[in-house]
């Protein structure tokens, strides 16, 4: 008998307004919401909860954040009211023990993870929990705990990683038809050439991705870029790796996202 393995995401998230825009990348993120099977619940790791430790919302009901300025009111009017999942939370804890993981009451759910679900699964009607982002580990130990992670894909469980490989918003051009820099273009060819990349964690280019000469002006923060390596650390042997999208917006955002299984 074999077991289904849920496929997991990279996506690009790019500006919090994808939560109420039609453009190329939300209508693939509604594809993905009615073609992948369905799963029991969501775990998103999104770049915007980016802390001093790791963290699992445990909330029954997380509430929605608007983690952002400047934006028109209809954003901070939208809601994602999908329910929490306390007992999948314990699961991720346990998982990743021995990393100690607060079992989080505070959060909720941020642009990061809503914006792209709230395309994804317009019903709000599967539970999501969201993982933190520990600031003080390193680009290995992040991609160790997506290894980790990878037992919830036989549960049903969708895991979600939400980030921009390049994303310099001081360098952002304010015209669209901007050419993105050349940093972040051969940076994000960097990303992309190796996402199919196989070998022993610690030697992985994307694990070490601050050795390229982009990698600085691409991810002066590492906050967007650690969850692709979230997402890579699930995948097994027998794993295609596929792009699902690439992009680049105003010269310094990448819109890549990637299909892990
Ligand atoms: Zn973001």
């Amino acid at each position: 008998m074999s077991v289904r393995r849920m496929p997991v995401l990279f996506i690009g998230h790019g500006s919090p307004m994808n939560a109420l825009e039609e453009n190329v990348y939300t209508k693939l993120w509604r594809q993905l919401g009615q073609m992948l099977p369905r799963p029991k619940a969501i775990l998103v790791i999104s770049a915007h909860w980016y802390i001093g430790r790791t963290a699992v919302t445990a909330m029954e009901k997380p509430r929605t954040i608007h983690d952002f300025g400047g934006f028109p009111q209809a954003l901070f009017d939208a809601q994602y009211n999908a329910p929490g999942a306390p007992q999948l939370a314990q699961k991720v804890a346990d998982l990743l023990a021995p990393v100690s993981v607060t079992l989080d009451k505070d959060w909720g759910l941020d642009h990061g993870a809503w914006s792209v679900l709230i395309q994804m699964y317009p019903n709000a009607d599967i539970p999501v929990v969201q993982l933190s982002i520990d600031a003080s580990k390193s680009p290995l130990e992040h991609y160790e705990l997506g290894q980790k992670l990878n037992a919830l894909r036989d549960q049903d469980i969708l895991i979600v990683a939400s980030g921009n490989v390049v994303h310099n918003l001081r360098a952002l051009k304010w015209r669209d038809d901007s050419e993105p820099y050349p940093w972040a273009q051969s940076f994000n060819q960097y990303v992309r050439d190796n996402v199919n990349w196989k070998g022993p964690a610690k030697e992985h280019p994307l694990v070490n991705f601050m050795k390229h000469e982009g990698a600085k002006l691409s991810s002066p923060t590492p906050e967007h870029y650690l969850p692709i390596l979230y997402a890579l650390g699930t995948r097994q042997d027998d794993d295609p790796v596929s792009l699902l999208i690439d992009g680049n917006l105003m010269g310094s955002l990448s819109m890549l996202s990637v299909k892990i299984g």
